[in-house]
């Protein structure tokens, strides 16, 4: 399990003021940042005499690149696509979009197809993505909306106002193994946020922290986990014909 450093004492750490702090850049993480530039946007088109401002909402993505942890999948289900960007499979990097699907098992020599496709794995229609690609893409529709990503930083630590969340605390740079300091020590950032999303993943460190903190899983089902095995397969570019589509 990855868990995170102790953050040091350190006095005067270097502080930011943000509206929102998105810890997180995943598919949810960015998903999050385009809607809520689209929600500013509708305001301003509104109001234009209280313009809110997209300057002080971050989000905090700990790979060095967007996408760079998101190693999953994936069959997309465009759905939510849909309702975020409309059109976006005119732009967006898609492998191509599922035509055929079914079910074989395997023998030795042999194969058996399964007379009906389980509706779990019925993707028609749906797209074969890379969701690295995928959420590098969706990264620069974020930036591309006035928010900023800050890629290589961790949240660390939840600040607290009281039993409030009051904001993230970034990873410290330049430590060594025994959480001590390296020539190259900079602290990591308090941002002060008036709304931190964490948008972790499954099991995000500051989300478990949280939940235990104030008691959020108390009366909700717990979180259930499945473990399966996926092969990737390379195979003779002649027995398959991925084709690239931006029509449903
Ligand atoms: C093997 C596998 C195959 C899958 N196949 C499919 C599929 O085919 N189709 C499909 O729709 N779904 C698939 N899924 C599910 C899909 O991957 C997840 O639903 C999706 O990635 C969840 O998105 P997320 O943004 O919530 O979390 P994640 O994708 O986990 O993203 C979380 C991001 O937050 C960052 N992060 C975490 N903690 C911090 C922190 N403290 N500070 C800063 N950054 C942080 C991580 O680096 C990561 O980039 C698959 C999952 C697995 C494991």
């Amino acid at each position: 399990m990855l868990t995170f450093r102790t953050p040091l004492e350190i006095p005067d750490r270097p502080k930011m003021e943000a509206d929102v702090v998105i810890v997180g850049g995943g598919p949810a993480g960015m998903a999050c940042a385009l809607r809520l530039s689209q929600f500013i946007d509708e305001h301003n088109a509104i109001h234009p005499e209280t313009p809110l401002s997209k300057e002080n909402i971050y989000v905090l993505e700990k790979a060095r690149e967007a996408g760079q942890h998101c190693l999953s999948g994936a069959i997309l289900d465009p759905r939510a696509m849909h309702e975020l960007l409309p059109g976006f499979e005119t732009e967006a990097p898609i492998e191509a979009m599922v035509r055929k699907e079914a079910v074989h098992f395997l023998t030795e020599t042999r194969h058996f197809r399964f007379p009906v496709t389980p509706p779990p794995l019925q993707d028609h229609g749906n797209y074969v993505i890379s969701i690295n690609r995928f959420v590098k893409w969706m990264a620069e529709k974020v930036e591309a909306a006035g928010i900023t990503v800050f890629t290589g930083f961790a949240g660390s630590e939840l600040l607290y106002d009281g039993n409030k969340v009051a904001g993230v605390r970034t990873d410290d740079k330049g430590v060594d193994k025994k959480n001590e300091k390296k020539s190259n020590f900079e602290p990591g950032y308090d941002i002060h946020a008036k709304v931190v999303i964490l948008a972790e993943g499954t099991r995000g460190s500051l989300t478990k922290e949280l939940i235990t903190k104030l008691d959020l899983a108390r009366d909700a089902n717990p979180q259930t986990y499945g473990v399966g095995v996926k092969e990737l397969w390379n195979s003779p570019p002649a027995a398959s014909s991925p084709a690239k589509s931006s029509s449903r």
